[in-house]
């Protein structure tokens, strides 16, 4: 480390890195190699009895990986990071890190598509179970609970619903039966902090806000050193039971030395080692120049989406509008408490007359992007019920907050007389249109 600051802004040029001890380089070097030379056999033997962390192969270790590792790491206060190949192997290693065969997991039912899929199919037929709850009460995780609970799982503010999650009650919760929270902090990178409300792994898609310029795919795991593995030993049996496959390390006891950094390392030196999810070093160089400027842009997305919130509220053809700001009651609550600084760049709305009314004003669109994406420094726009919810069954598609007029922006860091003038238009145009009919 080599700042003693503990501000996110600082971190994010500083943490894990100075210069490059070979040759003075100030920008992080993309280490484009696949291998490391050993200073003798002793040195080689240590490094892979964990005796000593250093390089031995870019599957499991990598340079540049390791400075983004450690500067989230930083950032979020945690003990560790990991970085995989994208945000979908990070919320399948995070699990798979815990439960095996036969355990399951209960995560919210408000997640990314990806995920859902994960969960509901790939991961039950590797014979892990995922029970779904309503995070609208936090004692639904505690009912779904049994003795083979490994984790709880849920995103701190998940799209389309944009409801952000009791992080804090379900924490707890779990805390009492020896059960992480596992938090996909993907879209509030910054404006959450989750480890500071009782979760105890942070998962991230640095595809979107952390990388920021839509270049990259890549995934974070990061530990947040504060879970008592060894109090609940036959709760989680993963990091206190002999691992055959690091001949019968105990996980818990193998790396103390190190720190409380069983679930980091575990998840490093064997789901990463057997299963391979490495990230390029070139694509972690992509996302630690992200990385350096995201306290700057997660500002500026926050505060053009505060006003596209409040321009699309007053617009006559816009029927709802789906923002943390705009909430009340609970959701509201829940937004204030854990979101900090602003509610994020992700902003949905309802427009009038429906599937049609939202395609048209889609197409009309001139300075947003129609992606599939969120995050990008660029305003983003997508047609759910058209497109990626267009699988679901329109029953479904309600219950996961996509109706047929809903509209997600992800609207970006543009001048914001420009973005609203796009949205204006594309509003505009369908409103004229259906009043000439
Ligand atoms: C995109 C996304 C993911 C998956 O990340 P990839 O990098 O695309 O694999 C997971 N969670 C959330 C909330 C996302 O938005």
């Amino acid at each position: 480390m080599s700042t003693q600051s503990k501000n996110p802004e600082t971190l994010a040029l500083h943490a894990g890195y100075r210069a490059d001890p070979a040759t003075g380089a100030v920008a992080v070097p993309i280490y484009q190699t696949t291998s490391y030379q050993f200073r003798d056999t002793e040195h080689a033997a240590n490094l892979f009895a964990l005796k000593e962390l250093g390089n031995i192969y870019t599957r499991i270790m990598n340079p540049t990986c390791d400075v983004l590792e450690q500067r989230i790491a930083a950032i979020e206060g945690g003990v560790g990071a990991l970085a995989v190949a994208s945000g979908q192997a990070a919320s399948a290693f995070a699990i798979q890190n815990l439960a095996k065969a036969g355990d399951n997991v209960v995560s919210s039912t408000d997640l990314y598509g990806g995920t859902w899929n994960l969960f509901a199919n790939t991961l039950k037929d590797q014979g892990i179970e995922v029970r779904f709850v309503d995070p609208a009460d936090p004692e639904n995780f505690a009912r779904a609970t049994d003795k083979r609970t490994r984790a709880y799982y849920a995103e701190t503010l998940p799209n389309p619903k944009l409801q952000v999650f009791p992080i804090r009650e379900v924490a707890d919760l779990g805390r009492g039966f020896g059960i992480p929270l596992i938090v996909d902090n993907t879209a509030a990178p910054l404006l959450c902090r989750p480890f500071d409300h009782g979760a105890a792994v942070i998962v991230y898609s640095t595809t979107k806000y952390i990388g920021g310029h839509g270049t990259s795919i890549g995934g974070l795991i990061v530990d947040g050193g504060n879970f008592p593995w060894e109090d609940f030993k036959e709760r989680q049996p993963a990091l206190n039971t002999p691992d055959p496959s690091y001949h019968g390390a105990v996980w818990t006891e193998a790396v103390k030395p190190l720190g409380p950094v069983a679930y980091i390392i575990k998840a490093r030196t064997t789901l990463l080692r057997d299963l391979g999810s490495a990230q390029s070093p070139f694509n972690a160089f992509q996302t630690i120049q992200g990385l350096e400027t995201l306290a700057l842009r997660i500002k500026a997305h926050s505060e053009n989406a505060a006003k596209v919130a409040d321009f699309l509220q007053g617009h006559p053809s816009v029927e709802r509008v789906i923002y943390p700001g705009l909430q009340d009651g609970e959701a509201r609550r829940r937004a204030d408490a854990y979101l900090k600084g602003g509610y994020g760049g992700l902003v949905g709305f309802e427009i009038k007359g429906g599937k049609d009314a939202g395609r048209g004003f889609i197409d009309r669109l001139k300075l947003f992007y129609h992606v599939a994406n969120i995050g990008d420094a660029r305003s983003l726009a997508i047609h759910p019920a058209s497109t990626t919810h267009s699988q679901l069954s329109p029953e479904d598609q309600l219950a996961t907050g996509v109706s047929d007029g809903y509209v997600r922006l992800s609207v970006g860091i543009e001048n914001i007389e420009d973005i609203l003038a796009d949205l204006g238009q594309a509003l505009d145009a369908g409103t004229a249109r259906a009043a000439a009919e």
